[in-house]
């Protein structure tokens, strides 16, 4: 075997699986099975479990359903294959050179992607299959196909958030793992919201690029962590995409496209802060470290939990029917 070059996410195999995700309540029974799958973990390693206080999406937190009766325990030799009680499909495509063979098997060994797909498993009903394809793309890429109905990331782009982990000052090894995690599940999300659109044929108005990007908030705020304050972490973390390569000093007019599809990262920035405040106020300025009046106007700081209030009424009303 090749020596491998040492990752971001190897830290988090061992602990942070399971901290950053669930919130007790929608899987009692499922730890057994995250434990075999994260591997070696300790027990300190384990949320301060069955202390939900959010409602997660629908009334998920009556259920303390099984997440996995069949108790399939995901290991390297998986290729594609279903994830219990979920019809996302993982398949992890070949990778291209050393660079990408070390992300790939990172990602495949630490089963966060098998771990998101069974959350979701738990959240919503979808009819068919969907496949999330990990792939070579030729660029740092993710988007959904909806004659395939395939979401695609591509292992580029998760080499470029370990890249954009990698230089963030100050961050501990786990800190730098949720964060990896944090942009991964982010961008995964916002196809899953392309999909979603599509498959149950969502009569959205506005940008659907915008509506991914609440999609992909929402259900992280409300789904993600043990308590607001991870799930607002998740959200403020995965924020970072947007204001990674943007540096006010250095933007040219020509370069920003106003006529695009997508709103322009500081506004998706900008969005996220706002939803994560909306949802939770306290959170969002703990997550934060600043005040948010030093980084959103007075008028969106005001109007901020009723945005978030009129998103989440509306993704439940859209969603109502498919949600679990
Ligand atoms: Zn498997
Ligand atoms: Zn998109």
């Amino acid at each position: 075997m090749k020596k491998r070059r040492a990752g971001i996410i190897t830290p988090f195999i061992t602990a942070f699986i399971i901290i950053l995700f669930f919130r007790p309540a929608l899987f009692a029974g499922a730890f057994d099975y995250i434990q075999k799958a994260g591997g070696a973990l300790n027990a300190e390693a384990a949320p301060g479990s069955q202390t939900s206080e959010n409602a997660p999406l629908a009334n998920a937190a009556q259920g303390g359903k099984p997440a996995c009766p069949g108790g399939h325990v995901h290991g390297p030799q998986c290729g594609g294959h279903k994830i219990e009680n979920s019809n996302l499909v993982i398949i992890y495509g070949k990778a291209g050179g050393e660079e990408y063979e070390v992300i790939k098997n990172e990602i495949k060994e630490s089963q966060i992607f098998e771990t998101l797909a069974q959350h979701l498993g738990l959240q919503i009903k979808l009819p068919a299959e969907l496949k999330l394809k990990l792939c070579m793309a030729g660029e740092e890429n993710a988007y959904y196909d909806s004659e395939k109905k395939e979401i695609l990331i591509s292992y580029e782009l998760l080499r470029y958030f370990e890249k954009l982990v990698e230089s963030q000052q100050g961050l501990s090894e786990d800190e730098k793992a949720e964060l990896f995690v944090d942009l991964a599940f982010f961008v995964t999300l916002h196809e899953l919201g392309h999909a979603l659109i599509d498959i149950f044929d969502l009569p959205i108005t506005g940008k659907e690029e915008d509506v991914a990007d609440q999609l992909a908030a929402w259900i992280i705020l409300k789904t993600f962590g043990d308590d607001d304050h991870q799930a607002v972490l998740a959200l403020i973390n995965a924020s970072e995409w947007f204001v990674a390569e943007f540096d006010a000093g250095q933007i040219k007019a020509e370069d920003l496209e106003f006529a695009g599809s997508h709103s322009l990262d500081p506004q998706r920035f900008y969005n996220m802060i706002t939803w994560a405040y909306g949802f939770n106020p306290n959170a969002a300025t703990a997550a934060l470290g600043s005040d948010i009046e030093e980084l959103l106007p007075e008028e969106r700081i005001e109007f901020a939990e009723a945005e978030f209030e009129r998103m989440d009424k509306s993704f439940m009303t859209l969603l109502e029917k498919y949600l679990k």
